[in-house]
């Protein structure tokens, strides 16, 4: 099927490869030059594992074209995917719509020809009628549009798995063509038995932010009961396991620590309390509120905590932040937590040095007064306090004896509770995780003499002052395993 996909940002680009690659002939389209230059020779604009290869692969089978031009979308697509950006409106928490409705306002006018127009960006419920309407005014007469959503439930991460094999398509419809022409273009997923829920268009507007607002609620759950285990002196991760056990429950999304953050979990949120107020239903979703401002105080929480393991003030401190991303396994720092503590700890005097083995570049770009680096023995180098604030892989494999010779003082606050403590602490480090019990006093591990503190350093002495020729996996126990 001819496909447009408008939009090819995280949620885009790998729509469009994906739905080459299952045999599409897809058009993708960005008003970013930059962004459409780069997909079309086959650079993927952000980190995101196994997209790349589905690029290339989509790209050398002619079934991928990229253009920044509307019209050339218009006269393509029997089927237009919207994908931009919903971020939340300034000075508001509602959604600002103005990219999608400028994607409708610029290709209407142009279609010459019956076609489905589908949103997939998250909006809020009522969109796709309002658009409807929109597009019915500005296409010229006679030619059918039908207006559609299907909702995009992919994570970062693992966007192209999710993107291929997703868990559920939600498709919001009016008329049974839309839902045929749907199935036509998700056919190779059907036939694999994924499940394909057809219903109204604010139905299934709503299923997407219903499924973000409890996704929010049970981490800000638990990060709500790490509070209290820090008032009670108990452990919120034992408490989670627990919890876990019971099916009703179920151990994933109990990870207490720094919270939610990206482009959204917040935004989205926000923007469905704001029109459930609109619609007369805030207070069934009041308790959202509540989610987003416990989200927030774990950011406040781990700041406070820096300060007071540093003996209450920061001006001057030298601390070193693991993790620039909102999450693992992408380099999308939108309202990332990590950036979020890095940021206020400078702005309290602090010298911090953050470290993401991808995303310190755009880190960089969002938070220019913070020296950003990919380097991780640079940036560790002579640190007081190390916060791990984003949950790479590369940070499991750290030997924390390795790294205790290279900060000043061995403290360590895990702002995931993803480091094994018992393994740190008897390297020497005093370790404090959001929602653990107060860390009692460890015996110091005997001089470290083992053969990979050796190498370690005879890498830094044969590397002189240049510490950033010492190879990261210097740092590391064994192979520098997955990121
Ligand atoms: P993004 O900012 O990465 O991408 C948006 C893209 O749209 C950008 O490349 C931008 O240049 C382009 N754009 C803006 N106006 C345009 C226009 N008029 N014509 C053509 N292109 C235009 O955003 P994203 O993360 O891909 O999110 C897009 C939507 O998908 C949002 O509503 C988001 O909530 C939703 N979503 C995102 C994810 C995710 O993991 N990123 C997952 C599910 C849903």
């Amino acid at each position: 099927m001819r496909l447009t996909v408008i939009g090819t940002g995280y949620l885009g680009a790998v729509h469009a490869a994906c739905m080459a690659d299952i045999g599409h002939d897809v058009l993708g389209v960005d008003v970013d030059a930059a962004k459409v230059a780069d997909l079309a020779e086959g650079r993927p604009p952000f980190y995101e594992p196994g997209f790349e290869d589905v690029l290339t692969r989509a790209l050398d089978s002619g079934r991928l074209r990229f253009t920044t031009d509307l019209r050339e979308a218009a006269a393509h697509g029997e089927v237009h995917f919207i994908c931009v950006g919903t971020p939340q409106q300034a000075g508001s928490r509602a959604a600002d719509l103005r990219y999608v409705d400028a994607v409708v306002d610029g290709l209407a006018p142009h279609l010459s020809a019956p076609c489905l127009v589908v949103g997939k960006s998250t909006v809020p419920v009522g969109t796709t009628a309002r658009l409807a309407a929109r597009v019915a005014h500005l296409a010229p007469p006679g030619v059918r549009v039908d207006v559609a959503w299907n909702p995009e439930f992919l994570r970062e991460g693992f966007a192209v798995d999710d993107t291929l094999r997703p868990d559920r398509i939600v498709v919001g419809v009016t008329g049974g063509e839309a839902d045929e022409t749907l199935r036509r273009v998700y056919a190779p997923m059907l036939a694999a038995g994924v499940p394909y829920i057809d219903t109204d268009p604010n139905t299934a507007e709503l299923v997407k932010v219903a499924a973000n607002s409890f996704l929010a609620t049970k981490i800000s759950f638990i990060n709500a009961m790490a509070e209290v285990c820090d008032a009670a002196d108990a452990d919120v991760v034992t408490l989670a396991d627990a919890l876990g056990h019971d099916t009703r429950i179920g151990r994933q999304f109990l990870n207490a620590g720094l919270g939610f953050g990206g482009g959204c979990l917040p935004k989205d949120i926000r923007a469905f309390s704001a029109r459930a107020q609109e619609l007369g239903a805030g207070p069934a979703v009041a308790f959202l509120d509540e989610v987003d401002a416990i989200n927030q105080r774990q950011r406040t929480r781990t700041v406070e905590l820096a300060r007071r393991l540093l003996g209450g003030d920061l001006t001057d401190r030298r601390v070193t932040v693991l993790g620039a991303t909102f999450k693992p396994d992408s380099d999308d720092v939108r309202d990332s937590p990590a950036l979020a503590v890095a940021a206020e700890l400078q702005r309290q005097g602090a010298q911090v040095r953050v470290h993401d083995p991808e995303g310190a570049a755009k880190a960089g770009l969002a938070h220019p007064q913070l020296r950003c680096s990919a380097d991780l023995l640079t940036a560790c180098q002579g640190a007081e306090l190390v916060l791990h604030l984003t949950e790479w892989g590369l940070y499991r494999t750290l030997d924390p004896v390795k790294l205790a010779r290279v900060v000043r003082t061995p403290l360590l606050v895990d702002g995931r509770n993803a480091l094994p403590h018992d393994v740190w602490r008897a390297a020497g480090w005093t370790v404090k995780g959001l929602g653990r019990p107060a860390p009692r006093p460890e015996p110091r591990s005997a001089a470290p003499t083992t053969e990979t503190l050796r190498t370690v350093i005879a890498s830094m002495a044969a590397a002189g002052p240049d510490a950033s020729a010492v190879p990261a996996s210097a740092l590391h126990v064994g192979p520098v395993g997955g990121r």
